[in-house]
Order: C-alpha cells, then sequence, then structure tokens
C-alpha cells in the first residue's frame, strides 16, 4: 500500500512545470533488457568494459540522460519521447561519448565529484528494490530530490562536440544511422511543446549550439548508414516498452484515454492491461494480459504482469505458473526468479519453500547484490526453522542495503549456528571482515565496485523504520521476524569504487 501512496504522489507531482519535480528509479526486467540490447554494442565499440556498466532507469517524464565513468542513466521520457529506438540509440552514443571521454572525471569539477557518490548510491538503491513491488508490478523507488544533482552535470562546448563525433564513429562501425541523434537534438529543442517543462534538463547539462548541430549533420549525413531505418518490428517494440512506462508511471485515467478500446494494437492492450491493474479492475485487466498471452505465448514479461496481478489481487498460488512461466521463458533474468521466489514463500507452505530458496539462490548467483533477494531469502530459511541460513541472508541483505554494522550482528549470529570451515560460516566471516573494515575508515573487501557506506551506528536490527520516505516499497507481510532490508537514505554514501 506503501507503493501506491508513492505512485499516487507520483501522479501528483507529474503536474508540476519546472524542475523540481519528484524522480524514481525503477526495477524492471523487460525496459533493462531493451535498453541492454541497444546499450551494450554501443558501449563495445567505445572500447568500454559493456559488461560493467551499471544502467540505471529513472522515472522521469522529461528527456534526459547522464553518464559518470561506469554508470549511465536513462530517464523513461527519454523512453516515451522517441519515435523510434533508432533516437534512443542516438542519446546512448553520445552519452557513451562522454563515458569514454572520461568528461564527467575532472577532478577539478566539484560537481562532479558530488555527483558521482550520489550516483554510486543509486547503483546501491537499486539492489534494494523489491522486483515486482505491491500495487504496481514494476519496482519503484521514490528518490525525492536526490538525483537532481545529476542535472548539474554540465559538459563544456568542446565535451559535447567530442561526445557527438564519437556517437556517430560508434554508430558508423555498428552499421547504424546517427540520424535518430539529430531528430532527437530538434525534438528537444521544442520540447516544452512535448513534456510541459520549460527548460528541458538535457538542453542544460549537454547545451545545444547551432554550430554543434550544424557539425553533427554534416557528419551523420556523410555516413553511409544514415538512412538506414528501424524494422516495424523494432518500432514495435519499443512502442511495447513505451506502453508499459506509460501505463505504470502515468495518472490511469491519461492511460485510458492515450490507449483508448477502439485502439487494438498490442501495445494498447498492454498499456490498458497496467492501467486496469494499477486501477485494480481486476477482470478488465486480466482480459487485456490473457489477449497478448495467448497472442505471444513466448514473452517471458506478459507471463510476469499476470503472476503480478493474481499475486497483487491476492492469488497467490494461482500466481506461481506464470511467475514459473516467465522464468522458463527468460532464465537469467533475476527480477523473474525473485517474483517467483517471493510468490512461493507468500503461499505460506513450508512444502515451497526449498523451492523458493532454488530460485532466489539462482537469482542472487547473477545479481549478488540484491538486497531484496537477499531479504526475500532470509523469510524462506526463516519459514524452515534454519535460523543460522535466515540471520546469515539477513546478514547479506543488510550489508548490500548499506548498513554493515547491522550486517556484522546477523553473520556474528548467524556463525554460531554454522559449522566452521564451511562455505556459509566463511561467507559470514567476510561480511563480518568487510564491514570492520568499513567501520575502520576503510573499505570492505567484498564485492569489486559496490561497496556500502560507512554506517553511521545508530540502527539497531530492530529498527524496521525507514525514516517515513516513501523508499519502503517491499512486501514485509509480517510472516517473519526478519527485518525488512533498510533502503539507502541520503546520508548513505557508498565509497568511490576501485576503477
Ligand atoms: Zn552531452
Amino acid at each position: 500500500m506503501r507503493l501506491r501512496k508513492a505512485l499516487l504522489g507520483l501522479a501528483a507531482a507529474l503536474t508540476f512545470v519546472g524542475q523540481a519535480h519528484a524522480q524514481q528509479l525503477l526495477r524492471d526486467a523487460e525496459i533493462e533488457q531493451w535498453l541492454d540490447d541497444y546499450s551494450r554494442p554501443i558501449f563495445r565499440a567505445a572500447g568500454l568494459p559493456a559488461d560493467q556498466i551499471q544502467i540505471l532507469i529513472i522515472g522521469d517524464p522529461t528527456i534526459n540522460a547522464f553518464a559518470a565513468s561506469l554508470i549511465m542513466g536513462v530517464n523513461t521520457g527519454t523512453l516515451t519521447n522517441a519515435d523510434t529506438p533508432n533516437e534512443v540509440v542516438g542519446v546512448i552514443a553520445h552519452e557513451t561519448g562522454h563515458m569514454a571521454g572520461g568528461h564527467s572525471a575532472r577532478s577539478d569539477d566539484m560537481v562532479a565529484a558530488a555527483t558521482r557518490p550520489m550516483l554510486l548510491s543509486l547503483v546501491l538503491a537499486a539492489g534494494a528494490i523489491a522486483a515486482g513491488a505491491p500495487q504496481a508490478g514494476i519496482g519503484i523507488l521514490g528518490l525525492g530530490q536526490t538525483i537532481g544533482t545529476a542535472n548539474y552535470l554540465k559538459y563544456s562546448r568542446g565535451q559535447e562536440a567530442s561526445a557527438d563525433q564519437a556517437a556517430v564513429t560508434y554508430l558508423d562501425a555498428l552499421h547504424e544511422s546517427s540520424a535518430g541523434l539529430i531528430s532527437f537534438f530538434n525534438k528537444m529543442k521544442n520540447s516544452q511543446i512535448i513534456t510541459g517543462y520549460k527548460i528541458n534538463p538535457y538542453m542544460v547539462s549537454h547545451p545545444l549550439a547551432l554550430d554543434r548541430v550544424q557539425a553533427l549533420e554534416r557528419r551523420a549525413m556523410a555516413s553511409p548508414y544514415y538512412d538506414l531505418k528501424d524494422s516495424p518490428e523494432e518500432i514495435e517494440r519499443l512502442k511495447l516498452i513505451q506502453a508499459k512506462i506509460n501505463g505504470f508511471l502515468q495518472d490511469t485515467n491519461v492511460t485510458l484515454r492515450q490507449y483508448p478500446l477502439s485502439d487494438q494494437s498490442d501495445p494498447a492492450h498492454y498499456a490498458r492491461a497496467v492501467a486496469y491493474y494499477r486501477g485494480s479492475m481486476i477482470e478488465k485487466a486480466e482480459k487485456e494480459i490473457d489477449y497478448l498471452i495467448e497472442k505471444h505465448p513466448e514473452n517471458p514479461y506478459f507471463y510476469e504482469l499476470k503472476g503480478q496481478m493474481l499475486f497483487e489481487f491476492g492469488h497467490v498460488a494461482e500466481s506461481i505458473e506464470p511467475h514459473r512461466r516467465s522464468v522458463e521463458l527468460a532464465p537469467t533474468k533475476a527480477l523473474l526468479r525473485i517474483n517467483l521466489g517471493r510468490a512461493l514463500i507468500a503461499t505460506e507452505d513450508a512444502a515451497q519453500f526449498p523451492d523458493a530458496i532454488k530460485e532466489l539462490r539462482s537469482a542472487l548467483n547473477i545479481e549478488p547484490d540484491n538486497s531484496f533477494g537477499w531479504f526475500e531469502l532470509a523469510r524462506a530459511y526463516g519459514g524452515l526453522g534454519n535460523e543460522a541460513m535466515a540471520d546469515l541472508a539477513t546478514a547479506e541483505s543488510r550489508y548490500h542495503s548499506g548498513s554493515p554494522g547491522e550486517a556484522a550482528v546477523f553473520a556474528a549470529r548467524a556463525r554460531k549456528g554454522l559449522t566452521p570451515n564451511t562455505p556459509e560460516y566463511r561467507q559470514a566471516s567476510d561480511i563480518i571482515a568487510a564491514a570492520q573494515a568499513i567501520s575502520a575508515g576503510g573499505r570492505g573487501a567484498r564485492g569489486p565496485s559496490r561497496l556500502p557506506s560507512p554506517d553511521p551506528g545508530q540502527q539497531t536490527p530492530e529498527d524496521d523504520e525507514d525514516g517515513g520516505s516513501d523508499t519502503d516499497s517491499q512486501d514485509n507481510g509480517g510472516k517473519t521476524q526478519t527485518p525488512a532490508p533498510q533502503s539507502p537514505k541520503d546520508g548513505d554514501v557508498p565509497d568511490p569504487p576501485t576503477n
């Protein structure tokens, strides 16, 4: 229910005109896959370590994107305002140009120095988001004004020109057109018409001078790939993503007007399924998603939404089959496995818990720093009476949500019930050692780049409150004694990474 409040808050925030509006961090396997498919080849073309780059989805209707060494953030408005995938590809290629050029890493730039820890705290927060949070089906974390700092990233004209040129180089190497970059720039110039915002944040951070656009046009139009167009299938896939974003982030009535019943396209069915779901119109929502599943039985995300609907409408047992089907169709998606694990646990049938543990462990192999996944795993072990493993999983959850002090407490308790010289015992010892290193002012020895902040040490494991913010979107359920994972707060800033 708290998430619902957050969503209502977002709807209200969207009516504000100006730069001060609420933003959210999103987790969604389908949108992430879409961004991966279009971004990773560009990262590779730029010679960047593509698999290490974290892509963050920011729920914000304005067109914006930002990059800082190995982090790239994309506003949902960038996706919903695009007419073709190629337009988004152009923006990603331009941001990649900044990333590869090290443009945001200038040590003399105090804003860049302040922005980096802020971005890392977002990476940390991403792992704390519930997969398919209650009442939403999409993982959402309210950010308040936190990420507004990213808007203060401001590149020089020289950096802009160099990012443009780099973008065309990458796209040429991939045999893709740079036309989308130009059409998107032109669109942003008129963005007050599109979004109602007076100043587009992208235009603030990426100053757009006439001579720059002209230089870009000259270079892009000389490319043999300039006239290449996205296929109808690719455009349809973008429209599905847009429908999902609109369904989840827009006011439901706005969505139903935008996708009227007369529109029988797949994206319209998708948007209506989400809108009815959020409006608790159960039968209508199920009818829309069933239509899509019957037409596209190979699409894992339609099953995911169906499972989410059934789960939230209280049909927990029936939600398991669609969730399981989504995992079968997309076995590498941690979020889908966490959905399934969570549904199995919510049956409160202990016979299902070993299966839940298997799914959650698979998910955590893919995303070891997903604190929500560890939180659910703790519930499963707790439900089976395995207190030591529950404590160990809670320790991981706390560690990865930026509370190493609490993590150490749970890890120490776990060790009492674990056998020395087992992997689990060593795992608990690792957590304690890393937490001690952090509290001694050093850095934890675990994980390559996502180390949490020094723990302020004021929270006890019993302290379940999150300070009244809307960041707590998990379904705690009250079924076990395990405390909810803490979402990172503004003051919790992770250490800079080693790279
Ligand atoms: Zn730029």
